[in-house]
């Protein structure tokens, strides 16, 4: 029997998993139980168009069997079973989109693979040498065995099988110095692993156990041992009790039980921030069971992620991914929704129109929103977590669908300013604003802090009021969107209509302009098709030169555009530089004007390369910077 290969990601996922340092490495077993409870889940659907395929329901059943002198563990299921092609094409290739993705050769990477993918079948190669399949699909009359001892191959060939359903035999590795696989051979070892991982299953999960029972003395009769005696009895006991969590009062469930019912479910190593278990009663009857998770999956930011939640029918998995039931702005969300009201047959495209299913999502999204609502409430830090995965998923809903969703969405941003170390909410800014501030200051750059170090923001800071510090690409367009906010617009700091001076600051700055108009249009003369304008601020605090804007776009939203294709034109701003005129450097710029033009030019590209840089800008050209700063040293 010639042996097929493994596709070239399997063998890559098989041989980690064969050498995996994995500690948890008893997750084979509820990866196996859940495939089983999957294939009888596909046959039971079946018999619901065809009869003659179903069994009774009661008969439905995953069964567990231990022999401890041929070192096996066999998993057996009477769900659909699987073809010959089909076992070709699911044992034979890796199954779950993201694991294919994985490219690297790091050993040490498997912890978070196994964590983050849930391998499924592949697992089982964590504790066993040899591992054989025999399956016979619905509808047909033969059987085939798949065979592998890892990653050199595998073979398929036909044989016979009694009923239809799959049998795993998995003959488990021998034991290593740190290594006890024989512990998986104990029953009680089991029946803890199901317990822990797979009690919500619904279909009876049987195993014979062995277990003692206290022998009673017969009447009368003489012993003079007083201890009790045992004896051992062997009987199929169901390990699972067969309720699914969501099931479940949400006061009967602990919170450890929820983490690993969510690890384990939806794949992730952490527990989540949040879960929201309830009940719903109403026009539709639903449980649902939703978590927040801590971290983004991995592909959350690719054009992989679906979003979406899992859609039961009185604890029968009809859809992995509904998406109709999550809007974009709350597609972090992962859980489950369950509901009698359903019916099982339900497709795709019904779902969009049914009822039911968007009387749920609208519940749904109140839910989310009111939760997150309470955790930016009471737990501060939590929230500051969640917003650091989740928030530009936020703040990019505020933006999309031309400001639809804002006033669902606005309260639960959350942001850095020059007032706190946490993370305020506009409310906050808005309600701590003094009575002379009229409008609510934000800046921008590449981190919070260069946003705080913007001479424009210190400029505010000094006038007694908060800077809101943003440094997300889409910030200024979350901001743009809302418009405004407890009537109060928003103000970028770099504006060039900022207004910060006093009449007499005023009038001293209009003088000025005015009267060195000839130098300053000298120096817009040296940047020109860099700046628009140059001119004297007295808002500059400290610093002597800085960026600011005249139109409406600002010099980092332009900067922005023009990554985007197509918005090229937007990358020229209309930015004016700023030269402080409280400093000691506006003189010897007027100086330099009547005595030395070449030099007030140098001067000139060297202060705009500075403002640049004080914004947070790239310099455009720091060779030519490094040039001009010897030139004057030399
Ligand atoms: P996943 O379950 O995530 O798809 P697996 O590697 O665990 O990935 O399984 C691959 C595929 O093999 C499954 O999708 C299913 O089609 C098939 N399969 C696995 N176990 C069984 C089983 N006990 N009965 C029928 N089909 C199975």
């Amino acid at each position: 029997m010639a042996k097929r290969q493994f596709k070239t990601e399997s063998k890559k996922m098989l041989d980690m998993m064969i050498n995996s340092v994995y500690t948890n490495k008893e997750i084979f077993l509820r990866e196996l139980i859940s495939n089983a409870s999957d294939a009888i889940d596909k046959r039971y659907f079946r018999s619901l168009t065809d009869s003659s395929l179903g069994l009774p329901r009661d008969e439905y059943a995953i069964t567990i069997d231990v022999d401890n002198e041929a070192r096996t563990i066999t998993v057996s299921d009477n769900g659909c079973g699987m073809t010959e092609d089909e076992l070709n094409d699911n044992l034979g290739t890796i199954a779950k989109s993201g694991s294919g993705e994985f490219k690297s050769d790091n050993k040490d990477d498997d912890i978070s693979i196994i964590g983050q993918f849930g391998v499924g079948f592949y697992s089982a190669f964590m504790v066993c040498s040899k591992i054989t399949v025999t399956t016979r699909a619905l509808g047909t009359g033969t059987a085939f065995c798949w065979e592998s001892e890892g990653v050199d191959g595998y073979t398929v060939t036909e044989t016979e099988k009694a009923e239809v359903g799959t049998e795993i035999v998995l003959y488990l590795k021998e034991d290593a110095e740190n290594e006890n696989y024989s512990d998986f051979l104990s029953s009680y070892r089991i029946s803890d692993i199901i317990k822990k991982y797979s009690d919500y299953i619904r279909y009876p999960i049987r195993m014979q156990v062995e277990t003692p029972r206290l022998i009673e003395n017969e009447e009368g009769e003489e012993s003079d041992d007083k201890s009790p005696k045992y004896e051992t009895v062997s009987e199929v006991r169901t390990l699972n009790s067969m309720v699914p969590l969501w099931h479940r009062k949400a006061s009967d469930v602990s919170e450890e039980e929820y983490a690993e019912f969510y690890k384990g479910h939806f794949y992730d190593r952490d527990a989540p921030l949040r879960t929201v278990h309830s009940r719903m009663e109403g026009s539709v009857e639903y449980e649902m069971l939703l978590f927040i998770p801590k971290n983004a999956p991995h592909n959350y930011y690719s054009k992989d992620f679906e979003k979406g939640l899992q859609l039961y029918s009185d604890g029968v998995m009809i859809m992995e991914k509904c998406s109709d039931l999550l809007p974009d702005y709350f597609n972090f969300v992962r859980g489950i929704v369950d509901s009698s009201d359903l019916t099982l047959n339900i497709s795709r495209e019904t779902l969009q129109q049914n009822y039911q299913v968007r009387t749920i999502s609208k519940s749904i999204e109140k839910k989310i929103k009111s939760e997150l609502q309470k955790m930016q409430k009471e737990q501060r830090e939590k929230y500051e977590e969640f917003f650091k995965s989740f928030g530009a998923q936020l703040k990019y809903g505020v933006y999309s669908d031309f400001g639809m969703h804002k006033d669902v969405l606005q309260d639960l941003l959350v942001f850095r300013s020059t007032s706190s170390e946490r993370y305020i909410t506009l409310k906050e800014y808005v309600d701590a604003m003094p009575e002379s501030q009229k409008e609510i200051y934000y800046a921008f750059a590449d981190t919070a802090e260069l946003a705080a170090a913007l001479p424009r923001t210190q400029a505010v800071v000094s006038k007694g009021y908060a800077v809101l510090l943003l440094s997300d690409d889409i910030d200024e367009f979350t901001l743009s969107a809302i418009d405004k906010y407890a009537e109060k617009t928003f103000k970028n700091v770099t504006a060039g209509d900022l207004d910060l001076s006093t009449d007499e600051e005023k009038d001293t700055v209009k003088k000025a302009n005015e009267d060195n108009a000839e130098m300053l249009s000298a120096m817009q003369e040296t940047l020109a098709g860099k700046v628009k304008s140059v001119r004297f601020s007295a808002t500059l605090s400290d610093n002597p030169v800085a960026l600011s804007s005249e139109g409406y776009i600002s010099a980092e939203m332009a900067r922005i555009l023009s990554r985007m294709p197509g918005n090229e034109a937007f990358a020229n701003a209309e930015t004016a530089l700023e030269i402080n005129i409280n400093h000691k450097l506006s003189n010897t710029l007027k100086e330099l004007f009547a005595s030395d033009k070449d030099k007030l030019s140098l001067y000139t590209k060297i202060l705009y390369a500075q403002a640049r840089q004080i914004s947070g800008l790239e310099i455009e050209n720091p060779v030519e910077l490094s040039n001009m700063i010897c030139e004057l040293m030399v």
